[in-house]
């Protein structure tokens, strides 16, 4: 953890990393009993009692701390992906009513989020509209003191399990991402069901959501009509450098892992971490990882700055995962046989860091942003 000593961080930072560091270590365990609901819920609850959850909302009157949020990412996916994803969704499901929830809203959802007793989600994604996620279609109708909400969401992590979904719709007031509105959608509400739960590589919940004839108060809208777009971007500026952070993590483990195999294993005489070719393996995995963590902890530091991140953040998440891939890949090589086997730590790690290059904006989407900021 020598990057802990980076000017990027306070005292504070540099506590909190170690003490969840000590934490992780007695209270994680890699392994998971097959059910990955429950051991989310579990999860979340003990990272509520815990109190690490208070990390992921910003109480009244504070400004989240993105630091906090990335060392926290982090530290967690390097000791267990699923810890790390009922962190980040505490995080992501909440962050726009930490950002632009009214005092009721803050009052109503956030101490719960933070206590681990109500479970986050964030709905944007739906089956024609990913990356291009102006052309969706689920449409809120305002009608008397409610909206009405038809349509479907997909890949919606925590869906199934969450308590409440942030959810984007078109409500019309202009064409594309200037008609989208936030809601904050409470689970379990007439006219909103489950419609598919998805499985995928490395065991999440996740599921795709219905909407037919839903009924949501109005007072359950975030921000003003017509502004959920840039409510869902503001979001995304905060966790999407938290991607990146997860990635770090999971490169950080890999890059630990790979270099005590390395010495451990006797190979020609000599040991693998011996070979010329072994140390170049080794070193282009340490670039990687400190590369990553410079960009990763210059976005967060200049977010909690005040300054705007939008290309940052995308040099940040676009490396970092991207560098993470390659990394964990690398891992899996230096183990040989044992690197594919099921149940190894680098196995898990294949499997956990591929998603991270898709979702929150695909590595693609994030080249774009970049380009775009640098025209400017
Ligand atoms: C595990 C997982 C969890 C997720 N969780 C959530 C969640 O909680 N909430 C939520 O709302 N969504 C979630 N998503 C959805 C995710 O954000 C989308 O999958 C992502 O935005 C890509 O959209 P898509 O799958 O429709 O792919 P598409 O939009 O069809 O894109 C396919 C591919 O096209 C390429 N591409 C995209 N844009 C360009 C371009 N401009 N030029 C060239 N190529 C391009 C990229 O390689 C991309 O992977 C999750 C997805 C996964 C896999």
């Amino acid at each position: 953890m020598q990057h802990l000593d980076w000017p990027f961080f306070d005292d504070r930072h540099r506590e909190l990393a170690a003490s969840l560091d000590a934490w992780c270590a007695d209270h994680l365990r890699v392994a998971h009993a097959a059910d990955v609901d429950t051991q989310c819920r579990a999860l979340v609850a003990q990272l509520g009692a815990a109190g690490w959850l208070h990390h992921a909302v910003a109480g009244e009157g504070e400004a989240i701390d993105t630091r906090a949020i990335c060392l926290i990412r982090e530290t967690l996916a390097r000791h267990d992906g699923l810890a790390d994803f009922a962190f980040a969704m505490q995080g992501l499901g909440s962050g726009a009513i930490s950002l632009q929830g009214t005092p009721e809203q803050r009052a109503r959802y956030l101490p719960r989020v933070a206590r681990g007793e109500a479970l986050a989600a964030f709905a944007l994604s739906e089956p024609e509209a990913g990356s291009d996620v102006a052309a969706m279609q689920c449409r809120a109708v305002a009608e008397g003191d409610d909206y009405v909400l038809d349509g479907e969401k997909t890949w919606i992590s925590n869906g199934g399990i969450a308590d409440f979904y942030v959810l984007f719709a078109r409500t019309g007031e202009a064409p594309g991402a200037r008609g989208i509105s936030a809601f904050i959608v409470d689970a379990g509400l007439p006219g909103f069901e489950i419609a598919e739960r998805i499985d995928v590589i490395a065991p999440h919940p996740l599921a795709r959501l219905r909407f037919t004839g839903c009924r949501v108060p109005r007072r359950q809208m975030l921000g003003t009509p017509g502004e959920g777009f840039k409510v869902a971007m503001r979001t995304l500026d905060v966790f999407r450098t938290s991607v990146a952070a997860a990635a770090l993590g999971f490169a950080r483990r890999a890059l630990q892992e790979g270099l005590a195999q390395a010495k451990a294993r006797p190979m020609f005489g000599a040991r693998l971490a011996d070979l010329p070719l072994t140390q170049a393996k080794l070193a282009d995995m340490a670039c990687t990882v400190d590369s990553s963590a410079l960009l990763v902890y210059r976005a967060a530091w200049l977010r909690d700055q005040g300054r705007t991140v939008t290309k940052e953040a995308a040099m940040a998440k676009l490396m970092a995962t991207e560098g993470a891939q390659r990394v964990i890949d690398a891992a899996v090589q230096l183990f040989g046989g044992r690197g594919v086997r099921r149940g190894e730590v680098v196995e898990s790690l294949y499997r956990e860091i591929r998603a991270l290059r898709i979702y929150e904006g695909a590595s693609e989407v994030q080249q774009l942003i970049i380009g775009r900021e640098l025209m400017r």
